[in-house]
């Protein structure tokens, strides 16, 4: 028991262990995949909306420069036999500077790249030799060009469009070409700037050696992009999504798209722990929705548990008092409601019906005269203690076989053992119900006689002896007896005084002759 208490594990508090770890590692699991799940769907979603925002944003850059190199175009055919009209040409480059806005500075050569008109005019350039890197480039190539980033002949960080124009015979005779200043509010900073979102995110425009040419923070223009470990593949791939640690060390959600005319790219990017915010919120809610159905789990999986552990404790709490009478009873009304635990309460019951069975056999065994069947001295004291108890006035027969040592001596001890049967039968004969035969010394016998009084005992007595007398023993013939009779009831004497004056008035009448009976006298107890 004590040993049970201190060292081993109960088996309610192992299932209950049990239920609250199966619980709580699901529910852990669950969360853990969910968050996890939850994650990867918001960076992808993330990565989608500023990959379909980039590409939408560089449809619209492209389409702004096809329409430019148009305008440029439609001026250059325009200007094919008007190339000495200076006033003329005065008029196209402010019509395309102002009429559209697309362009910082327009600008009208000859063949030579002398500045033929210019707008607006504080350029300074006006008469001027071109030598920019846009202009040379036009010059030679004669075709609609847009350049890559260059700084001009007056410092500005720039792209130039340009397109040829050619004389009605197909001369050469010079281009028109726009600028676009990079670092200062242009066409380009209007179409993406106005798409500058809050919360960390932002656009920028690199182009194919990773200068950047639209940038918010304006400083960075013209920079090369450096310590951003997701550039190299955006610059390889047409358009995309990526995770990538920018240049001030943030992890941000990329979405890229090039745009063709120029391979210029636009990547819009967002912070990707902003993309996350929404993840904490999404977590409670997942976890308020979860808590009802695990904590569902956790009750079902606890009272299952117990319901199987149920019957199990219920037996081994019996199985300590198995000697307990009731204890049959009382294991046949435990729910044994599934096979092993119905197994072992069978199997209990049996254990404890050979287990009665042989207490019962020993009882009797350590109650019974193993010769004559007749109770014992010891049965014979339980049964006077218990008639004490219960106050029950009773008178007895001590009985005892004259001249027992001669059957003995003249037929053998064999002989002798079967008149002590036999004559344990007869007494038998005058036992009623309540009534006890008990063998209590060699040929001595006490018939207990319940509710009986001294005289009534003593003609009891007397039947006895007459019926002993007239009795036929086996190979014996006949033989006699000499009884000593006593009465006890509540108030008179006590236990062994009766016994005390049972026995002398047994040996009373063997004292005068046996073969009779003596009732007790307060003289004889004396
Ligand atoms: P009394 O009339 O004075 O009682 O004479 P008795 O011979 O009966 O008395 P005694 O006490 O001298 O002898 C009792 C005898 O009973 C002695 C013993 O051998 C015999 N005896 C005792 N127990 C048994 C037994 O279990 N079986 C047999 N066969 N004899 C027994
Ligand atoms: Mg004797
Ligand atoms: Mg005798």
């Amino acid at each position: 028991m004590s040993i049970l208490k201190k060292n081993v594990l109960r088996l309610n508090r192992l299932i209950l262990f049990l239920a609250i770890t199966v619980t709580i590692l699901t529910f852990a699991n669950s969360l853990y995949s969910n968050y996890e799940v939850q994650k990867e769907q918001l960076v992808l979603q993330a990565l989608e909306v500023n990959r379909a925002y980039a590409s939408k944003l560089s449809d619209t850059t492209e389409v702004f420069l096809a329409s430019s190199q148009q305008q440029l175009s439609y001026t250059s055919s325009l200007l094919s036999n008007k190339m000495g009209d200076e006033a003329f040409l005065k008029e196209e480059v402010d019509r395309l500077r102002l009429q559209t806005n697309s362009f910082n500075s327009v600008v009208i050569t000859d063949d030579t790249g002398i500045a033929k008109a210019v707008s607006p005019e504080t350029t300074g350039l006006l008469g001027r030799q071109l030598k920019s890197v846009g202009s040379l480039e036009a010059l030679e190539e004669k075709r609609s060009l847009i350049s890559k980033p260059f700084i001009s002949t007056i410092k500005n960080l720039l792209v130039f469009i340009s397109t040829p124009i050619f004389d009605p015979k197909n001369n050469y005779v010079g281009f028109v070409g726009g600028t676009i200043y990079l670092k200062k509010p242009n066409i380009l900073s209007k179409i993406l700037g106005q798409h500058y979102y809050e919360n960390g995110s932002y656009i920028y425009v690199v182009d194919k050696q990773k200068q950047i040419l639209y940038h918010p923070d304006i400083d960075r223009i013209g920079d090369y992009v450096t310590n951003n470990d997701g550039i190299d593949e955006i610059i390889m791939s047409q358009e995309g999504g990526i995770v990538l640690n920018n240049s001030y060390g943030k992890n941000m959600l990329a979405g890229y798209a090039n745009i063709p005319s120029t391979d210029w790219i636009i990547i819009t990017q967002s912070p990707l722990n902003v993309t996350l915010i929404p993840l904490t919120g999404i977590m409670e809610k997942v976890i308020l929705r979860t808590m009802p159905m695990v904590i569902g789990v956790f009750i079902f999986i606890w009272f299952f548990a117990r319901a199987i552990s149920r019957p199990l404790q219920l037996l081994a709490e019996k199985a300590k008092s198995l000697d307990n009478p009731e204890v049959n009873e009382e294991i046949e009304k435990i729910n044994s409601w599934y096979a092993e635990s119905l197994s072992l309460k069978k199997a209990i019951l049996s254990g404890v019906k050979l287990l009665h069975n042989q207490i019962g056999q020993l009882q009797r065994d350590s109650e019974t005269d193993p010769l004559t069947g007749a109770n014992n001295r010891r049965a014979f004291q339980v049964k006077l203690k218990k008639l004490v108890l219960l106050e029950q006035p009773f008178s007895i027969l001590s009985l005892d076989i004259d001249y027992f040592k001669q059957v003995n001596d003249n037929y053998g001890h064999n002989v002798g053992d079967e008149v002590l049967k036999q004559q344990t039968q007869l007494i038998h004969r005058f036992c009623r119900d309540g009534d006890m035969v008990a063998r209590t010394g060699g040929e001595e016998f006490i018939l207990l006689l319940k509710d009986v009084e001294l005289n009534d005992a003593y003609l009891v007595a007397e039947r006895l002896r007459i019926a002993t007398e007239q009795e036929v023993f086996d190979t014996v013939g006949h033989i006699t007896v000499s009884i000593g009779v006593a009465a006890w009831s509540k108030n008179s004497v006590s236990i062994d005084e009766m016994l005390s004056s049972a026995d002398k008035a047994l040996y009373e009448a063997k004292g005068q002759g046996r073969n009779r009976c003596i009732i007790a006298t307060p003289d004889i107890t004396k």
